[in-house]
């Protein structure tokens, strides 16, 4: 691994925006913020140093994961100019279909029967993290963004001009400290977040006792662009489309375990581990025929109590981890950066008031933000929240109730498009 600091452009003590974590996150906010906000200086601190090719990233954000991203999103990765490049690594979502395991019922969205609910003729694509983050970073050395990385912050003090950090080049106790001014701190750091703790940021959580299993399957034949949504005894499955890659049609699964089962399930030899999950989903996508090397991801709810205050912001994990059944978490927090880089970027082209002296950090700006930003989390949070238990569960009443909203989905057609809007981001 590199060890050298990856720095860009000016050689500074001083930036308007610093942001502290360059996963999915932190990057993505990166690129809005120089392309709405382009007079502003915008520093990315990351903790991993990243290779000279961004190719084989190792952050966090950029595992073996895959990520369904929705047509609204897809539409702000076009203003970015990377819907091009996206479009070569990820596979189209042409038709979601839900079904409920031992039920007939199920509903689908059809792509050519939703277009309001579409980007480019498609209902959303899915992208492997691995291919996201290189592109991303790949979009990041045209900009002024000043990357740093490795560099780990390992203190915050809020003061009258904003915020001042102090960081690493690396984990290395004995490394030099350096220290850097923002106007606007944006912590990104992920889940669990040490820097929310330290700045005294109070988190809710609930705890589902489950573990997401993901790996990438391969598939006798073609998916046709199908993203599954199974529910099961044992949990909701998702089983998204991705590219053919040497001729092997491929997909990725979510499958949302008890712990007990996920300890299970991850020893299985991979034989017994496909005639498992080949009895359990069903045969909707045609025979498996392998599968990956399975990895876990504990759930929980985690929402920040409070997002904004003066000098500071949080994006990402760090402010709401949700539950990824529903694939809602990135896409929220794309629209929050999406959000927050506009906000910005309309304080300081109209000179408003509220882009006074503390500039990106100013209070009233970060509460305009978030005022515009709450119904969309609030909405897309109770989604994500509500769906697991309702499908997890055995019992008549819910299975009842879910039966009913199956049906519903597939008989109204007003319904559907509603339910296809909000799922794609496009409904606000
Ligand atoms: C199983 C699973 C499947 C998912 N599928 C979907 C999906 O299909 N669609 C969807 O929309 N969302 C999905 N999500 C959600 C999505 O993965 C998250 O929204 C995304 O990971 C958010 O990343 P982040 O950048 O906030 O945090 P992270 O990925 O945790 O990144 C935080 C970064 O901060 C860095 N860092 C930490 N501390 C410091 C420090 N002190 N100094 C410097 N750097 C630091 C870390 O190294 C890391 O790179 C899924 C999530 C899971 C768990």
């Amino acid at each position: 691994m590199n060890k050298k600091v990856v720095e860009k452009k000016v050689d500074s003590t001083q930036t308007d925006i610093a942001i502290v974590g360059g996963g999915m996150a932190g990057a993505s906010l990166a690129l809005l913020l120089s392309h709405h906000c382009p007079d502003l200086s915008v520093s990315l601190l990351e903790r991993h140093s990243l290779p000279d090719s961004a190719a084989t990233l190792k952050l966090p954000s950029f595992d073996t994961r895959a990520t369904a991203i929705a047509a609204g999103s897809l539409q702000i990765f076009d203003e970015l100019g990377l819907w091009k490049s996206l479009r070569e690594h990820a596979a189209p979502i042409s038709r979601v279909q839900v079904s409920d395991r031992g039920h007939s019922l199920g509903a689908s969205l059809h792509a050519e029967r939703e277009s309001a609910a579409c980007f480019d003729g498609m209902l959303g694509a899915v992208i492997e993290n691995a291919a996201l983050g290189p592109l991303l970073y790949r979009a990041l050395e045209n900009t002024s963004v000043r990357v740093l990385a490795p560099a780990e912050v390992t203190a915050v003090a809020m003061n009258a001009e904003g915020a001042q950090l102090l960081w690493r080049a690396g984990s290395d106790e004995t490394d030099e400290l350096k220290t850097l001014q923002a106007r606007l701190l944006v912590v990104a750091d992920g889940v669990n977040s040490p820097l929310c703790q330290r700045l005294g940021v109070a988190t809710e959580e609930v705890d589902y006792h489950q573990q997401a299993l993901v790996t990438t399957v391969g598939l006798q034949s073609d998916h046709g662009g199908v993203a599954f949504e199974r529910f099961t005894d044992s949990g909701p499955m998702a089983l998204l489309p991705l590219p053919r890659r040497e001729g092997i049609h491929r997909a990725a699964l979510v499958w949302t375990c008890e712990q007990d089962d996920w300890e299970r399930l991850a020893a299985l030899p991979e034989k017994e581990f496909i005639r498992h999950l080949q009895q359990t989903f069903g045969w909707r996508a045609g025979r498996i025929v392998r599968a990956g090397q399975v990895q876990g991801y504990p759930l929980k709810l985690s929402l920040a109590r409070e997002q904004v205050r003066r000098g500071l912001v949080l994006v990402g994990n760090c402010a709401h981890f949700l539950h990824p059944v529903a694939g809602q978490g990135f896409n929220l927090t794309l629209r929050d950066c999406d959000g927050l880089a506009r906000a910005i970027g309309r304080a300081m082209a109209a000179q408003a008031p509220e882009f006074g002296q503390s500039g990106p950090g100013e209070l009233d700006l970060l509460e305009t933000y978030w005022r515009e930003r709450q119904h969309d989390q609030q909405l897309t949070i109770g989604f994500s929240d509500r769906i697991p238990p309702l499908f997890a569960s055995r019992s008549l009443l819910l299975g009842g109730l879910r039966q009913a909203g199956l049906l519903g989905l597939a008989l109204a057609p007003a319904l559907r498009t509603g339910f296809a809007r909000q799922a794609a981001g496009l409904a606000l």
